[in-house]
Protein backbone atom coordinates (compact mmCIF):
# COMPACT_ATOMS: atom_id res chain seq x y z
CA UNK A 1 0.00 0.00 0.00
CA UNK A 2 1.06 3.44 -0.70
CA UNK A 3 1.75 5.18 2.40
CA UNK A 4 0.78 8.59 3.65
CA UNK A 5 3.05 11.54 4.53
CA UNK A 6 2.36 14.24 6.44
CA UNK A 7 3.90 18.02 6.16
CA UNK A 8 3.02 20.00 8.56
CA UNK A 9 1.74 22.97 7.48
CA UNK A 10 1.60 25.96 9.50
CA UNK A 11 4.64 28.12 8.18
CA UNK A 12 7.60 27.43 6.22
CA UNK A 13 8.47 25.55 2.81
CA UNK A 14 5.43 22.98 2.59
CA UNK A 15 5.19 23.16 -0.87
CA UNK A 16 8.69 21.61 -1.48
CA UNK A 17 8.32 18.82 0.74
CA UNK A 18 5.13 18.10 -0.36
CA UNK A 19 6.63 18.12 -4.20
CA UNK A 20 9.49 15.93 -3.27
CA UNK A 21 7.68 13.47 -1.42
CA UNK A 22 5.53 12.99 -4.15
CA UNK A 23 8.38 12.01 -6.33
CA UNK A 24 9.20 9.34 -4.07
CA UNK A 25 5.67 7.99 -4.62
CA UNK A 26 3.95 8.25 -1.58
CA UNK A 27 0.72 10.23 -0.81
CA UNK A 28 1.46 13.44 0.55
CA UNK A 29 -0.61 15.22 2.41
CA UNK A 30 -0.98 19.03 4.23
CA UNK A 31 -1.22 18.70 8.55
CA UNK A 32 -2.99 21.52 10.42
CA UNK A 33 -5.33 19.66 12.33
CA UNK A 34 -5.12 16.81 14.83
CA UNK A 35 -7.25 14.68 12.79
CA UNK A 36 -5.24 15.14 9.70
CA UNK A 37 -2.00 13.71 11.79
CA UNK A 38 -4.19 10.63 12.96
CA UNK A 39 -4.24 9.34 9.15
CA UNK A 40 -0.48 9.26 8.33
CA UNK A 41 2.35 7.10 8.33
CA UNK A 42 4.84 9.97 8.75
CA UNK A 43 5.82 13.64 8.87
CA UNK A 44 7.60 16.08 7.71
CA UNK A 45 8.45 19.29 9.90
CA UNK A 46 9.56 22.00 7.19
CA UNK A 47 12.22 24.62 6.88
CA UNK A 48 11.07 27.89 8.03
CA UNK A 49 10.99 29.60 11.69
CA UNK A 50 11.14 27.32 14.42
CA UNK A 51 9.85 30.04 17.29
CA UNK A 52 6.75 30.80 14.97
CA UNK A 53 6.01 27.10 13.89
CA UNK A 54 6.24 26.12 17.72
CA UNK A 55 3.67 29.05 18.74
CA UNK A 56 1.36 27.84 15.75
CA UNK A 57 1.57 24.80 16.81
CA UNK A 58 0.61 25.86 20.31
CA UNK A 59 -2.79 28.00 18.42
CA UNK A 60 -3.43 25.05 16.35
CA UNK A 61 -3.48 22.59 20.00
CA UNK A 62 -1.33 20.12 17.35
CA UNK A 63 2.06 20.79 19.92
CA UNK A 64 1.02 17.87 22.29
CA UNK A 65 -1.22 15.49 19.63
CA UNK A 66 2.22 15.37 17.59
CA UNK A 67 5.11 15.02 20.62
CA UNK A 68 3.04 11.87 21.61
CA UNK A 69 2.81 11.11 17.97
CA UNK A 70 6.53 11.17 17.45
CA UNK A 71 6.95 9.37 20.91
CA UNK A 72 4.87 6.70 19.97
CA UNK A 73 7.09 6.15 17.03
CA UNK A 74 5.81 8.40 14.30
CA UNK A 75 8.73 9.22 11.63
CA UNK A 76 9.71 11.86 11.48
CA UNK A 77 11.94 14.50 9.56
CA UNK A 78 12.85 18.07 9.71
CA UNK A 79 14.94 20.47 7.69
CA UNK A 80 16.39 23.44 9.33
CA UNK A 81 13.60 25.16 11.47
CA UNK A 82 11.85 21.51 11.64
CA UNK A 83 15.37 19.75 13.11
CA UNK A 84 15.09 22.49 15.94
CA UNK A 85 11.60 21.14 16.65
CA UNK A 86 12.57 17.81 16.96
CA UNK A 87 15.45 18.30 19.34
CA UNK A 88 15.00 17.71 22.81
CA UNK A 89 17.44 20.87 23.83
CA UNK A 90 17.82 23.84 21.91
CA UNK A 91 20.15 26.80 22.45
CA UNK A 92 19.39 30.54 21.52
CA UNK A 93 15.96 30.14 21.10
CA UNK A 94 13.14 33.31 21.58
CA UNK A 95 12.50 33.60 25.25
CA UNK A 96 10.07 30.33 26.01
CA UNK A 97 10.40 28.28 22.48
CA UNK A 98 9.71 24.74 23.17
CA UNK A 99 10.29 22.08 21.11
CA UNK A 100 8.47 18.69 20.32
CA UNK A 101 11.82 16.76 20.83
CA UNK A 102 12.75 13.05 19.88
CA UNK A 103 15.87 13.65 19.04
CA UNK A 104 18.62 13.52 22.20
CA UNK A 105 20.62 16.43 20.64
CA UNK A 106 21.22 19.68 21.51
CA UNK A 107 21.15 22.68 18.65
CA UNK A 108 22.24 26.20 17.83
CA UNK A 109 19.78 28.00 15.99
CA UNK A 110 21.13 30.51 13.87
CA UNK A 111 24.56 29.28 14.54
CA UNK A 112 27.01 29.48 11.46
CA UNK A 113 26.56 33.68 12.54
CA UNK A 114 25.97 36.65 9.84
CA UNK A 115 28.97 35.91 8.04
CA UNK A 116 27.88 32.70 6.32
CA UNK A 117 24.21 32.87 7.28
CA UNK A 118 23.84 30.98 3.96
CA UNK A 119 25.84 28.90 1.74
CA UNK A 120 26.30 25.53 0.12
CA UNK A 121 28.34 22.89 0.44
CA UNK A 122 29.00 18.97 -0.56
CA UNK A 123 28.81 16.35 1.98
CA UNK A 124 28.46 13.39 2.83
CA UNK A 125 25.12 12.20 4.51
CA UNK A 126 25.00 8.36 6.31
CA UNK A 127 22.51 6.31 3.93
CA UNK A 128 22.69 8.47 1.01
CA UNK A 129 24.36 6.36 -1.82
CA UNK A 130 26.72 8.17 -4.47
CA UNK A 131 27.38 11.65 -4.64
CA UNK A 132 28.04 13.76 -1.98
CA UNK A 133 25.15 15.71 -1.02
CA UNK A 134 24.64 19.18 -2.57
CA UNK A 135 23.59 20.58 1.09
CA UNK A 136 21.86 24.11 1.24
CA UNK A 137 22.15 25.60 4.18
CA UNK A 138 19.89 29.38 5.29
CA UNK A 139 20.10 30.58 8.65
CA UNK A 140 20.72 27.35 9.48
CA UNK A 141 20.93 25.66 13.20
CA UNK A 142 23.78 22.94 13.93
CA UNK A 143 23.69 20.09 16.21
CA UNK A 144 26.12 21.32 19.18
CA UNK A 145 25.88 18.12 20.97
CA UNK A 146 24.47 14.58 20.19
CA UNK A 147 23.28 12.60 23.34
CA UNK A 148 23.61 8.54 23.54
CA UNK A 149 20.62 8.30 21.46
CA UNK A 150 21.08 9.92 18.78
CA UNK A 151 23.85 9.03 15.79
CA UNK A 152 25.48 11.51 13.76
CA UNK A 153 24.46 10.85 9.93
CA UNK A 154 26.75 14.06 8.35
CA UNK A 155 29.01 16.69 9.37
CA UNK A 156 30.24 19.73 6.95
CA UNK A 157 33.62 18.75 5.26
CA UNK A 158 35.54 22.18 4.79
CA UNK A 159 35.56 26.08 5.43
CA UNK A 160 35.17 27.94 9.04
CA UNK A 161 32.59 25.44 9.79
CA UNK A 162 34.07 22.07 9.32
CA UNK A 163 33.37 19.20 11.52
CA UNK A 164 29.84 20.65 12.53
CA UNK A 165 26.94 17.78 12.97
CA UNK A 166 24.18 18.71 10.08
CA UNK A 167 22.27 15.42 10.04
CA UNK A 168 21.19 13.34 12.86
CA UNK A 169 19.31 10.02 13.43
CA UNK A 170 17.55 8.64 16.06
CA UNK A 171 15.23 5.59 15.38
CA UNK A 172 12.25 6.97 13.25
CA UNK A 173 13.52 10.37 12.97
CA UNK A 174 16.11 12.48 11.26
CA UNK A 175 16.79 15.87 10.74
CA UNK A 176 19.26 17.97 8.22
CA UNK A 177 19.94 21.04 9.19
CA UNK A 178 20.12 21.94 5.45
CA UNK A 179 17.05 22.18 3.01
CA UNK A 180 17.21 18.91 0.73
CA UNK A 181 13.87 20.16 -0.52
CA UNK A 182 14.94 23.01 -2.47
CA UNK A 183 17.29 20.56 -4.83
CA UNK A 184 16.79 18.50 -7.02
CA UNK A 185 18.48 15.58 -4.94
CA UNK A 186 15.62 13.69 -3.39
CA UNK A 187 18.09 10.60 -2.01
CA UNK A 188 17.55 11.95 2.19
CA UNK A 189 14.15 12.40 1.35
CA UNK A 190 14.14 8.78 -0.06
CA UNK A 191 15.92 7.60 3.06
CA UNK A 192 13.10 8.73 5.15
CA UNK A 193 10.52 7.03 2.68
CA UNK A 194 12.62 4.13 3.34
CA UNK A 195 11.75 4.67 7.18
CA UNK A 196 8.06 5.04 6.89
CA UNK A 197 7.64 1.75 4.93
CA UNK A 198 9.42 -0.02 6.95
CA UNK A 199 7.37 1.13 9.72
CA UNK A 200 4.11 0.92 7.99
N1 LIG B 1 16.59 30.32 11.64
C1 LIG B 1 15.38 29.56 11.52
C2 LIG B 1 14.84 29.14 12.87
O1 LIG B 1 15.34 29.47 13.87
C3 LIG B 1 15.58 28.34 10.64
C4 LIG B 1 15.83 28.76 9.23
C5 LIG B 1 15.33 27.82 8.19
O2 LIG B 1 14.51 26.93 8.45
N2 LIG B 1 15.78 28.05 6.99
O3 LIG B 1 13.88 28.43 12.92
Amino acid sequence: MTPTVGVLALQGDVREHVRMLERCAVRAVPVRRERELGVVDGIVIPGGESSTIDKLLRAFELFEPLQKAIRDGLPAFGSCAGMILLADRVLDGIEGQQTLGGLDVTVRRNAFGRQVDSFEAELAVEGVEGAPFHAVFIRAPWVESVGPQAQVLGTVSAGPAAGRIVAVRQGRVIATSFHPEITDDDRVHRVFVEIVRENS
